[in-house]
């Protein structure tokens, strides 16, 4: 698909059609908004974004005169950066809309946000994001950093599956920070005692799906996961391993931390040649959002 076809999710909200994917012909255990899957918008007569190549030269789009333009690309990227970035951002995706809300707690590292009060909370604030529609040689400059110089925090582990439908490959490879907080309902690999299948296939599904999303993450430079179950520690302690293989996939973070859900999980689980570190609830180390 060309990348006309979607939409700077912050600009635009991307009104989705109601059509069902296989991710929805799965049977369904529960009623949620958060659980529809959204699909991609109708596509753009034009791109928003210049195409790079074969020139970088669009004379028909930029003022010569202003001043801006007579600065540096550098000097600019580093402007867009300093404007459009150093928030801490929740992806929601109320009615299948891909929206957002700049996170209450952006100090520490996994925060106290709740998606389902995402009206109380703030979005970024439009004259911010109005840099990105002044003209169409900034939008082309600028909006890599609406995604590279932020940091992403998702509440719904769900999310991470859409955003590959949502988002541009390339806005979603510039995301280079991700906070992720992990909900086990349905315990993936689970086969109650008697059974042959899966309990939760469809868990098991989007369990597997986020951790291939994660490693097609080609941008993601610090990721950090909180996985958070209160049902099933024992039979989550017997298959830890098991759920643990997906982040020998996560190649790319240089920092790459899991925060395990029990005092007695198993830390010492293979990573492959991942960076991957496994740490216990209560043990994660709230660190500044490192510059990446
Ligand atoms: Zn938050």
């Amino acid at each position: 698909m060309p990348h006309s076809h979607r939409s700077p999710f912050f600009c635009i909200h991307l009104h989705l059609p109601h059509r069902r994917s296989s991710i929805s012909s799965l049977p369904k255990r529960r009623k949620s908004s958060q659980l529809d899957p959204p699909l991609p918008p109708k596509p753009r007569k034009r791109a928003l974004t210049i195409p790079r190549s074969p020139s970088t030269s669009i004379p028909y789009t930029i003022d010569q005169s202003s001043i801006l333009f007579r600065l540096p690309l550098e000097i600019r990227r580093q402007i867009w950066a300093e404007v459009l970035g150093g928030y801490v951002i929740h992806f929601i995706i109320p009615m299948r809309v891909l929206s957002h809300f700049v996170c209450s707690a952006p100090e520490k590292v996994m925060c106290g946000c709740r998606i389902n009060e995402f009206r109380s909370y703030g979005k970024m604030a439009p004259k911010v994001l109005s840099v990105l529609v002044t003209c169409r040689q900034i939008y082309s400059e600028a909006i890599e950093y609406l995604y590279s110089a932020n940091t992403f925090s998702l509440l719904y582990s769900n999310h991470l599956i859409h955003l590959s439908t949502l988002l541009l490959p390339a806005r979603l490879n510039a995301i280079r920070i991700l906070r992720i907080r992990w909900a086990i309902r349905g315990l993936p690999y689970y086969i109650r005692p008697g059974g042959y299948h899966f309990t939760f296939r469809e868990d098991t599904e989007y369990w597997q799906q986020s951790w291939r999303a994660l490693a097609q993450m080609r941008g993601l430079k610090d990721l950090r996961i909180r996985l958070v179950d209160t049902v099933w520690q024992n039979q989550w302690l017997q298959l830890e391993s098991r759920l643990m293989e997906g982040v020998k996939e996560v190649k790319t973070p240089r920092v790459f931390e899991v925060v395990l859900p029990y005092a007695e999980s198993e830390l010492a689980l293979d990573v492959g040649e991942t960076a991957c570190v496994f740490r216990r609830p209560g043990k994660e180390v709230e660190q500044e959002v490192e510059e990446v």
